[in-house]
């Protein structure tokens, strides 16, 4: 009957509901030790100018679970924010990105940057005690900043960043001050007008893949972009497109004035060893001919 059904789905809601609730804790058991047992690694994307050069590498963590396989960011970071062990595990990606950062400006030149997702819990005011170490790992010893620009990018999602307490504000403008530039990350899908950010001096606006996974001549997405691309402009800021898949997006984007694309049609997210290696070999004359 309807009502025997009724309370199945009920009763299957609840052992679902179970079920992930002890993945979580699982999970988050799990993550207390991954630092420890080197379970998580690095991989760069590159992020090219109009004229297609690289110019910089977002940082994304990948986590090699033991018994699950690779678990990507998004299955995680979630939980690990809730658990407060974000802090640790953002410390470990800024450190490992820095060592990335010398090795990427060594083969590709001085002027590449290393973007890293820095959580807003990292900069909140309970974690104040490692918000100093945040600051020293940021822009410490490592970086000499010729060119005023430390080579390191803050990307900060657009959510987060609306729910921020008050001193993220002022934490955004010191790390200015150090040289480390600050991107504005998945714009578009939050509720904040550029008005609203003209506040926070941001360097970069990146507009969320959703925006560029539309994107065609017809498609109101396009004016959307020229939109976001012209007013972010007049404000100052530059901007990069996320998530570019195809030669079409890439070509209305850079018609549309975008800085900077980013996106599978240029590169998936690689781990560093495999960036160096396939520079190498394309830069070693064949010796075939
Ligand atoms: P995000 O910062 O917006 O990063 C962009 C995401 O889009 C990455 O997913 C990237 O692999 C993916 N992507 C890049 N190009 C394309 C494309 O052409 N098509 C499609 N469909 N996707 C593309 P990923 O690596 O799974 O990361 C997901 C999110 O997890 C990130 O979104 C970021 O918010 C978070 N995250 C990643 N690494 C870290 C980290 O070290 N710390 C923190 N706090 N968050 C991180
Ligand atoms: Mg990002
Ligand atoms: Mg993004
Ligand atoms: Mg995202």
């Amino acid at each position: 009957s309807a009502k025997r059904a009724g309370r199945n789905e009920v009763k299957d809601f609840d052992v679902e509901l179970k079920y992930a609730l002890l993945e979580k804790i699982e999970l988050v058991k799990d993550l207390r030790d991954a630092i420890a047992n080197k379970e998580f690694h690095l991989v760069f994307q590159p992020i090219v100018n109009n004229v297609g050069e690289i110019m910089k590498f977002e940082a994304l963590i990948r986590w090699q679970h033991p018994t699950r396989g690779l678990i990507p960011p998004d299955q995680f970071i979630g939980y690990a924010e809730e658990s407060g062990q974000i802090v640790d595990i953002g410390e470990w990606v800024i450190l490992e990105a820095k060592m990335a950062l010398d090795k990427l400006q060594s083969v590709y030149g001085e002027h590449i940057q290393v973007s890293v997702n820095v959580s807003p819990i990292q900069l909140s005011n309970s974690q104040s005690d490692r918000t100093k170490l945040l600051y020293d790992l940021l822009t410490g010893v490592y970086s000499e900043g010729t060119s005023g620009k430390n080579g390191l990018v803050v990307e900060i999602t657009e959510n987060l960043f609306m729910n921020a307490e008050d001193g993220t504000q002022q934490h955004l403008l010191n790390f200015r001050k150090h040289g480390v530039q600050v991107a504005l990350d998945d714009f578009g899908t939050g509720y904040s007008s550029l008005s609203y950010i003209m506040n926070y001096n941001i360097d970069y606006l990146k507009i969320d893949k959703s925006f560029v996974s539309k994107l065609d001549e017809q498609s109101p997405s396009g004016a959307l972009c020229e939109g976001m691309i012209s007013m972010a402009h007049s404000l100052g800021i530059l901007v990069v497109a996320e998530g570019v898949e195809t030669q079409e997006q890439a070509a209305l984007l850079s018609k549309y004035g975008c800085d900077y694309l980013q996106g599978y049609y240029f590169s998936k997210p690689q781990r560093l060893e495999d960036i160096i290696a396939t520079l190498r070999s394309a830069s070693i004359p064949s010796t075939c001919d």
